[in-house]
């Protein structure tokens, strides 16, 4: 294989960090406002729904045999559905939103809603088929079973519900974790065709649409843009990425034991908007990977027509890597993530990577200025595997700050010399990459340090 030119540090080197154009196309710069405005349109638009089915009773109605239950029925099943939509727009990644939130901040709020939509739901079916049955004065079960055969879509709604127990189900943290992560990933997609499946029944039988055109229409709009920014985001716009850059392998390199660079070649790469710091996911059409997609930092700001990412295998498609020939076809999604320079709330920064962290570590110090005084910690179990160290030590000389290796067993190099190693650690904000107990274990000491919340920002290398 032939050693292409890829000199991610020269441009830094030439400038000594000051001024520097980059190359590509710096990320956006995230609005906070736009996450603020979400919510407050969010908050709104649930509690109009639930004004919805307020508003469809009457006092009458309620009196009813099964009236109370019809009510509440209606009631849990609309904020049930709109809740689950909202969970559908988190995990759609809006870029404005993601920009802020990250994909760590959106599948966080995606998981702590999660248990709502699905006991809200499930409260509607219970209730609802109590209240027919006490209209009809006839036992649930029979009742059940008369609604499934004579009400328009029931039966469809009930299928998607049952997916969407399934889904649940699986997707409890105990059985989620025994399964292979692209198979759950597969099953979850599930939740998109359950949703679909309950769409018409509400508009046909919910009293807060039967005879009130306005609501539906309203209802209606509001699954049609959330379907549409899902395809927007989730799939229109990674396929015109990856059909605008055409990125290509061109030369897979070992970085360390089990650590390669991947470098890709593309078209106008500096038009691809991205802040060192930030990952994508990547899909490389092979026959055996095309199927999967999976997040990797930038390990460098693009070099146009270059691209680099670096990669330790740990299971198959990661170790699957080293084997890519060049010439293989690359299709991306992103890029995504808030762990970039934009974050930053003081003017000196400490940089903390476990492992291969270094790859977003590496790419964020390319965006950080001369006066961010970088103090960068690179923790590995032999020196073989501090990759990158060497293109990491360079960055930091030309802006005038410091790196230290910790190398040796979990053990032997203890997270309380963080504290010796970064005296001034209050007045930083710092930044730490890498697998999810490092991670986790390097928040708690700095928070115990007193460095203020908004000050941390993380990349945990799991999902
Ligand atoms: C934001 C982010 C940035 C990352 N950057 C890098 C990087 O620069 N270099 C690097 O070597 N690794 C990086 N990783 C980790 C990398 O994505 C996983 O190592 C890889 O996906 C493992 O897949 P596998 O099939 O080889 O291993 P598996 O055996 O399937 O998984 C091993 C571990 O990786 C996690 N994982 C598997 N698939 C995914 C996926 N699609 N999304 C998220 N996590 C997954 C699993 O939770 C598990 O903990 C990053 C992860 C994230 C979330």
């Amino acid at each position: 294989m032939t050693s292409v030119t890829f000199d991610p540090v020269g441009s830094s080197r030439r400038t000594g960090g000051r001024h520097r154009k980059p190359a590509s196309k710096p990320g956006p710069v995230p609005r906070p406002w736009v996450l603020e405005v979400a919510v407050i349109v969010l908050a709104v638009g649930f509690g109009a729904t639930l004004g919805l089915s307020i508003t469809a009773e009457s006092w009458t109605q309620l009196q009813a045999p099964g009236g109370v239950a019809m009510f509440l029925g209606s009631a849990t099943g609309l904020a049930g559905t709109y809740l689950a939509l909202v969970m559908v727009l988190l995990v759609s990644r809006v870029p404005a939103v993601e920009r802020v939130l990250g994909q760590d901040g959106l599948l966080r709020w995606h998981r702590r809603l999660a248990p709502w939509p699905i006991s809200l739901i499930a409260a509607h079916v219970v209730l609802l088929t109590i209240a027919y049955a006490q209209a009809a004065r006839t036992g649930v079960l029979r009742e059940f079973g008369t609604l499934l055969q004579s009400f328009p879509d029931v039966l469809e709604a009930t299928v998607g519900f049952a997916l969407m127990v399934a889904v649940a189900i699986v997707s409890i943290h105990a059985i989620r974790r025994r399964i292979r992560r692209e198979r759950w990933w597969a099953f979850h997609l599930l939740m998109y065709l359950a949703l679909a499946l309950a769409f018409a029944h509400v508009i046909v039988l919910g009293p807060s649409f039967v005879g009130h055109p306005l609501a539906r229409v309203l209802w209606s709009l509001l699954w049609l843009a959330t379907a549409g920014l899902v395809i927007a985001y989730r799939f229109g716009l990674p396929v015109v990425r990856s059909l605008r850059h055409r990125l290509e392998v061109v030369e897979v390199r070992e970085e360390g034991p089990g650590v390669v660079s991947v470098i890709c070649k593309g078209r106008r790469l500096d038009a691809l908007p991205v802040s060192g710091g930030q990952f994508l996911e990547w899909r490389f059409l092979t026959r055996s990977m095309w199927w999967q997609a999976h997040p990797f930092s930038l390990s460098a700001r693009p070099s146009p027509p270059y691209l680099r990412l670096t990669v330790k295998g740990i299971g198959d498609f990661s170790s699957a890597i080293a084997r890519l020939k060049p010439g293989t076809k690359v299709a991306i999604e992103g890029p995504y993530g808030a762990f970039t320079s934009h974050a930053r709330r003081n003017q000196k920064v400490a940089l903390i990577a476990g492992g291969i962290g270094v790859t977003a570590v590496r790419s964020l110090l390319e965006d950080l200025p001369r006066g961010s005084d970088p103090i960068v910690i690179l923790r590995a179990s032999t020196s073989e595997d501090l990759v990158l160290s060497g293109e990491v030590a360079e960055l930091v000389r030309h802006r005038k700050g410091r790196v230290h290796e910790l190398v040796g067993s979990r053990s032997l190099v203890g997270f309380e010399r963080l504290a010796e190693l970064l005296p001034d650690i209050k007045q930083r904000d710092v930044y730490v990459a890498g697998p999810e107990e490092f991670v986790n274990r390097v928040v708690a000491t700095v928070s115990r340090l007193g460095v203020a919340k908004d000050a941390v920002h993380y990349e945990i290398f799991a999902l």
